[in-house]
């Protein structure tokens, strides 16, 4: 079999840049996935009460830039969603981002009041401030609010998450959820927020409906490999499996979701409640929030982190420190090395994309190799 472009990948990367390749450059293209289903982890499906439920944990489309938000919207419709989380702690649930409102609730009121205005005198209102630099300010009153932050929020969910504290992880990590100088409850600020009016995996639907592309599901890279020539191959997988892990293999963390179904209208009172502190599990989702889904019934996960194996489980993250980021550059030294071949994705960079980055990623990649 001949194909001018083979995409390895049926995800968020491989669709963006297969929907680009045969819509602007009219080449064909081969896209295969590992999984019987398209979208990657974005995958989602309506259960028989009519919920959709996001096959790999619940999945928020946010960004700021405007080029990704009208890209993906050729594809969909939105329902306007905005997401908030609790976090369960001390018997409350409370804002995460841990805010000004989280402050007033699980404080004393004058407490509080010393607190904000401490806060909003050191760094400003409406700043967002990583833990792991709220924990530097040499301030009594912030130190010990940094404390109480780090430990009944951060520590014990980063070690359940990742199997490490906090310090050990790139600041970037912890840094996504920085402590929030503000009333704003919501979890994202960005511009342009929502959820797939009909499901992510009818967006992707959408963009791999052509008669260019190709899409052979339950098919590996190696089933292929020596069967079909190809002039572009544009790899989404693991960079680390690709060269068959020859400089060592690429530490991830995987995910087992337990889904459950409840006879009752509302399991809690949020899409997404954290639980640092409590079980096993760091969080529950509760799927009909997303969409508003109308049903007597309820899906939630439960989700809890594992450490990935081969063979066993998924790849959900990167661990993002700095010595797998000097392995990973080593594999990506032999990657620039190949013709004609490119490497994109979280598994494919080694990057803790939000869905947003990686199709302005994918985006990105096409423009350079459209020339
Ligand atoms: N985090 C935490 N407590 C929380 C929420 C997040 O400690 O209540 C930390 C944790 O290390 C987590 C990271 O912040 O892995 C990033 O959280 P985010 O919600 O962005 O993770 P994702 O949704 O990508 O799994």
């Amino acid at each position: 079999m001949k194909v001018k472009n083979l995409i390895v990948g049926a995800g968020i990367s491989g669709a963006t840049l297969a929907y680009k390749i045969a819509t602007e450059l009219q080449e064909d293209v081969l896209i295969i996935d590992s999984k019987d289903h398209i979208g990657g982890n974005c995958y989602d499906y309506y259960n028989t009460d009519g919920i959709c439920v996001h096959q790999y944990g619940t999945h928020i489309f946010h960004t700021n830039l405007k080029n990704v938000w009208d890209f993906v919207s050729q594809f969909t419709k939105w329902y306007p969603y905005m997401h908030k989380v609790k976090g369960f702690i001390d018997g409350q649930e409370v804002p995460i981002p841990f805010n000004l409102n989280s402050i007033y609730q699980v404080f004393p009121q004058t407490i509080a009041q010393t607190l904000e205005h401490k806060l909003i005198e050191k760094f400003g209102f409406n700043v967002k401030v990583p833990i792991l630099e709220l924990r530097k300010v040499g301030d009594e009153d912030l130190n010990f609010l940094a404390d109480y932050i780090y430990e009944k929020v951060f520590l014990h969910y980063t070690l359940k998450q990742w199997g490490m504290k906090p310090e050990d992880l790139d600041p970037a990590v912890t840094g996504r959820v920085p402590v929030y100088i503000s009333r704003d409850d919501r979890y994202f600020q960005d511009v342009y927020q929502g959820i797939p009016l009909h499901g992510y995996t009818a967006m992707f639907q959408k963009m791999l409906d052509s008669k260019l592309i190709n899409v052979q599901l339950n098919t590996k890279f190696s089933d292929i490999r020596n069967d079909v020539s190809f002039e572009r191959l544009f790899y989404t997988g693991p960079i680390d499996e690709f060269f068959d892990f020859e400089l060592g293999a690429l530490p991830y963390r995987s995910l087992k979701f337990d889904f459950v179904t409840f006879d009752t209208p509302y399991f809690q009172s949020n899409s997404v409640i954290n639980y640092p502190n409590n079980y096993d599990f760091t969080r529950i989702g509760e799927y009909k929030y997303f969409l508003n889904d109308q049903s007597n019934k309820t899906v939630v996960s439960f989700e809890y982190p594992q450490s990935f194996e081969i063979g066993l489980n998924e790849r959900y993250y990167p661990i993002v420190k700095d010595e797998n980021q000097a392995l990973y550059a080593k594999y990506l030294a032999k990657a620039q090395a190949l013709h004609n071949v490119y490497f994109l994705g979280r598994l494919g960079d080694y990057k803790y994309y939000d869905m947003d980055k990686a199709i302005n990623r994918a985006l990105e990649l096409f423009e350079k190799i459209k020339k």
